[in-house]
Formats: structure tokens, sequence, C-alpha cells
């Protein structure tokens, strides 16, 4: 199953593309970096992992992937320390987590040496593509595929490794207003919301179109048996500053992505001995809190938007607005705190960064 030795074969392209990247005015996602790499899975094995000019693809119409969404993506950054050499910030999670999707879409698992030695070895070929200034990185997203040419329902047997590296700046340049969704349904325990799977985000475009022309950025999702429990954000875990404790649903029944960020954000929250609860958290609990003066911060995480802070949500009629951003110790600690990991500049000293 696995490539025992890797031998990535890389075809470089012969003109950069870089110059068309504007450093200062970077958007999100936008710009792709010279090169991608690219694993073939068939007959029950990997081939080795080649890395080649980033390049458009070319599918057969009866391609599975195309008709029943086996298709599954991870989201992961790399970034420049003080001395300019780049790091991966903890890839293997990614990989581990990666392959907790595969499992459940019944696809193969992905070998550490091609996730891991591969995207080390892309991210260093295109390492002049990792921008430098505050709040920027480059994005690296990894993805599978299901790509049997066949149009009847069953699992493929040929699949796809990719990765591609995309120039990124904030993902929110502003705090972000919210949701909270008692209609629609992301997860159910048994389901795939535990998962990257692409149908977790095709199924949530069309409430999230609904809630933008209202007004709103994002959703905060609710369980589907009484939408009265919190899970999170359309692309981020939410966390919440109640009186002195910060609280996350605990991740449980397959209905919440084990983010990275969120990993992230709980060992440094306890580390400097702030009280984390990994718990059910009802809306109700988040009103009273609200109406009693004592929900002082809410914030998503994620590997896109790092930690983004929520100034106000909304619940029916009642827009709970957050007290001025200044005041938030605990966001503002964390963001800077993470930041100065990332960008080597204090001790890396959970090991998070991987360098190339
Ligand atoms: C990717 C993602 C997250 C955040 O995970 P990270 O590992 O922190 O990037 C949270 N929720 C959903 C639904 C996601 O897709």
């Amino acid at each position: 199953m696995s490539v025992d030795s890797l031998d990535i074969r890389v075809k470089k392209v012969e003109k950069s593309r870089i110059h068309e990247i504007d450093a200062l005015n970077i958007n999100f996602g936008k710009h792709y970096s010279d090169h991608m790499l690219i694993a073939y899975y068939e007959n029950g094995k990997w081939a080795p992992p080649e890395i080649m000019p980033f390049h458009n693809l070319y599918f057969s119409p009866a391609t599975t992937f195309f008709h029943y969404g086996q298709a599954i993506f991870e989201g992961v950054k790399a970034y420049k320390d003080a001395q300019g050499n780049p790091t991966i910030f903890r890839p293997q999670d990614n990989w581990k987590r990666m392959n907790r999707s595969a499992e459940r879409m019944a696809m193969p698992h992905i070998p550490k040496n091609i996730f891991i030695d591969g995207m080390k070895k892309l991210i260093d070929l295109d390492r002049a593509w990792i921008p430098t200034s505050e709040d920027t990185s480059l994005y690296i997203r990894p993805f599978m595929l299901a790509t049997d040419e066949f149009i009847g329902v069953r699992p493929a047997e040929k699949f796809m490794f990719i990765i591609i590296t995309s120039p990124a700046g904030p993902y929110y340049n502003k705090p972000v207003s919210i949701y909270v969704q008692d209609q629609y349904v992301r997860a159910f325990p048994g389901g795939i919301g535990f998962t990257k799977a692409a149908g977790n985000y095709g199924m949530s475009m069309y409430p999230t179109q609904q809630i933008r022309n209202m007004g709103y950025d994002q959703i905060l999702w609710t369980d589907g048996f009484e939408h009265k429990y919190v899970q999170e954000i359309g692309t981020m875990n939410v966390f919440f500053v109640i009186g002195d404790k910060v609280i996350t649903p605990d991740i449980t029944h397959d209905t919440i992505l084990e983010g990275v960020t969120r990993d992230s954000v709980i060992t440094l929250l306890k580390e400097k001995g702030v009280t984390v609860e990994e718990r059910p958290i009802s809306i109700d609990e988040i009103e009273a809190a609200h109406k009693a003066g004592t929900f002082r911060e809410a914030f998503g995480t994620g590997t896109a938007a790092s930690i983004a802070p929520i100034y106000a949500l909304t619940y029916h009629d009642d827009k709970m607005m957050l007290p001025p951003l200044e005041q938030w110790d605990i966001c503002n600690w964390l963001k800077k705190e993470l930041a100065d990991i990332r960008y080597g500049r204090i001790a890396d000293r959970h090991h998070w960064n991987l360098k190339v």
C-alpha cells in the first residue's frame, strides 16, 4: 500500500509566474504557485508522486467524482520564519485527518511520505511564493478525487491525490457577523460532518447564500435534533468567552470538524491557565449570558481564517452585539501568540512548525 522509498520526479517550470503576484495586495485563493504535486492510485497502490508545472486537468465526463462527490480535501499553511526559512504548520495533523476523511468516504489512505514529504518538496521548490508580510502565508490545498470512468454508483478503484498552493492574505479583513441557523442542518450523528468531504460544502452553499443576502457573513450551525446546541461555523470551529471561561462544542457524534487551529487554541489557553470547557453549549445559554452581560468574546478558528472575531451573533430577532474588540483580552492574545509561533518570533514549544 505505501510507497517505501519515495522517489519524487520533478519537472520544473521554464519560467516562473511569480512576478504576477502583487506582494502587498494578496487576495485569498486567487493565484496558484508555479508547481503542483500529483499521485495516482490504481490496482490497490499509490504510484510515486510527481511534481510538475501547475496545469489544468483533463477528465472523462463519466469520471465518478463529478457525479457522486467522492472527493475530500485539506487546508494547511506554510510560513517563513524570522530567518526566512519555510515552515509548515502542523501538517501531520492534516495528514491524519485526511485519512479519517478518506476512510469514511471509502477512499484509500494516503501514505505519510506522499503527503508530508511530497508537500515539503513542493514547498521547498516554490518557497519564493510564501509571502512574508503580517497575516499572509502560503495556503496549501491537498485533495483526493475518485477517478474511475464509470456512471454506476459504487466506491471507485482509481484515485488522484493532488497538492496545489496559493499565496494568501487575510480570509476576512474585518470581524464577522454570524447568523445562528436553525432551519437547515449541516451534520447528523453518523454522517460526514467530521470529514473535509466536498459534499459538506456543496450542501452549505444555499443556506449561506440566503443569509449573505440578509447581510450576514457566515452561519453558525446547530444540531439536527433540537436546533439547540451549536456546532460550528461554515469553515471554522467556534469559541465563546463567557465570564472567565472559554467554551467550545466538544467533538462527539461525528458532527464537528476537528480543527487543527481549534486544538492549537485549546492547547495555548490551557498552557496559559485559562479554563477551557469542551462540552455541548446551547444557544439558550449564550443568550442568557448575553442578557447577564457575561458574554465577552466569540471567535471562529480555522487554517484559512486563523482566528476570526465575531462582532454580532443573531438568533431569530435577537442580535447579540459583542463588546468592542479592543476589550477582547483572550482573542487578541491568541491571535498574537499563534502568529508569533507561526512566524518563528517565539519558541515553538509544542513542535508545531515543520521545517521544510
Ligand atoms: C477546515 C474546517 C475547520 C477548521 O479546521 P482547521 O484544521 O483549523 O483548518 C472547521 N470547520 C470546518 C467545517 C472546516 O472545513
